[in-house]
């Protein structure tokens, strides 16, 4: 998987560049109707966005305002008791989410909790995870990360009197690539493997696109005895993963980006079994954290006795007004499964690297690797001339996407609700450009 090969023209029998082939697309796509179960932005003024900004915040499925009906009407007629006799007791309103969830990240439903926001639960994986020894003490990441995974894995380090200048390995792309190769990550995890206690990357780096070698990274985090936890924020509900059998120690997502549930949803959180069985792990705690079976025994029961599985890392009761749109949302991908939306991912983003390919190398740059098993459904455009005024022609074609200083754009049409025929009209304004 290296990005040698990134010259290579996408070759597909099916794709041409006129605007029939986008329109015969759709009508063959399987996955299409599940378009009509999202809010479009625009189109209540009879103006639809081209919505490509499903990495930063899904679009809204039609469900989600039922789902919080049902438990402002409970709050309002049940009051406390909704926590045993609601609809959805709230007591338990966590387990209405854990089949699908963990179904998304290739988990057993014990190894997944929805909790917290994704920061938080990195502190908190970490807590248990990241624990240095004199010898072992590093963390490795993958460059450039998002702000706040940097934030969180450096005050982790001077949290526990480390200087991330020393401690902190921040895995690079060679001069003139824009990506990593596996190869690389692996000759860094071997060459530095007895002094990294943890290697902690993100399944699909946010910048780039990249969608990392997750297994054969794992592996050899786990051959020299590190953790290996991943940020799924861009992995989750975008490509496929085996969580549990690539023996991953733990793992966070958010679920407002390719999982749609809303600004500020309820995060995701994976523990591998192996450690959820453990109740002997260090862990900060709470009472929701707690054996459910105690938990009501209060004062009585001073004692944390932590739950088996990832249940046993919650903390605090879940906000249910940000649950509940995730349940909304997961009931989607139930239908329309993840294996089927990675499919027609690959052939709409492949898609959208053929009309960009058709336009002029010394105009748009794609970054993001060109072998499909290493990007999921975004693409990240260098934009050589005139990125600004590019800007406005995109908002002028009614593209919502996403601009990064100097000159990049990342546009991610999502499998769940955009269309070939809005990949065409995208490159149709960029091909004016
Ligand atoms: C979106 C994103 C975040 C955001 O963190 P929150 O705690 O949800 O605000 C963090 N890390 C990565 C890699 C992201 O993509």
């Amino acid at each position: 998987m290296s990005p040698d090969s990134n010259n290579a023209p996408v070759t597909n029998p099916d794709f041409t560049i006129d605007e029939s082939c986008a329109i015969s697309l759709d009508q063959n796509d399987p996955l299409a109707k599940f378009r009509q179960q999202f809010y479009q932005p625009g189109e209540s003024k009879g103006d639809s966005k081209i919505y490509f900004a499903g990495n930063s915040l899904g679009l809204q499925p039609m469900g989600v305002r039922d789902e919080i009906s049902q438990e402002l009407d409970d709050w309002a007629e049940l009051g406390v008791d909704a926590h045993f006799d609601g609809h959805n007791p709230w007591f338990s309103y966590h387990e209405l989410l854990r089949d699908s969830g963990a179904r998304l990240v290739g988990a057993q439903p014990s190894e997944v909790v929805m909790m917290n926001s994704l920061t938080v639960n990195l502190h908190l994986m970490m807590a248990s995870f990241y624990r240095p020894t004199k010898s072992r003490f590093k963390i490795l990441m993958d460059y450039p990360a998002f702000p706040s995974d940097v934030y969180a894995i450096k005050s982790q380090l001077v949290h526990h009197g480390y200087n991330p200048s020393e401690a902190l390995i921040e895995i690079r792309p060679r001069d003139g690539e824009h990506t990593l190769r596996t190869e690389d990550i692996v000759k860094q995890i071997e060459r530095d493997g007895q002094q990294i206690s943890l290697v902690l990357l993100a399944g699909v780096n946010y910048f780039t696109g990249q969608f990392y070698d997750m297994q054969a990274i794992t592996q050899a985090g786990k051959k020299q005895g590190c953790m290996v936890g991943w940020d799924l924020a861009h992995a989750a509900g975008n490509v496929e993963m085996k969580l549990h059998d690539w023996d991953v120690d733990f793992a966070c997502w958010c679920n407002y980006k390719y999982i749609n549930s809303g600004p500020g949803a309820l995060a995701g959180c994976f523990v591998h079994e192996k450690h959820g069985n453990n109740l002997g792990l260090p862990r900060l705690a709470g009472w929701w954290g707690n054996d459910p079976k105690k938990r009501f025994q209060m004062h009585l029961l001073p004692e944390f006795t932590p739950q088996a599985g990832a249940d046993g890392w919650q903390i605090s009761n879940p906000p249910i007004f940000a649950a509940a749109p995730l349940k909304a949302s997961l009931a989607l991908f139930d239908q329309a499964t993840i294996s089927a939306l990675r499919k027609k991912s690959l052939t709409l983003t492949g898609y959208l690297q053929f009309l960009i390919d058709d336009i002029s190398p010394e105009r748009f740059e794609v970054i993001t690797p060109r072998q499909p098993e290493a990007r999921g459904c975004q693409l990240s455009i260098l934009v050589h001339r005139r990125p600004e005024a590019l800007l406005q022609s995109l908002k002028d074609g009614g593209v919502v996407c996403d601009f990064r200083q100097p000159n990049v754009i990342r546009v991610a049409p999502t499998p769940l609700y955009n269309s070939y025929h809005e990949v065409w009209r995208f490159a149709q304004v960029l091909k004016m450009h």
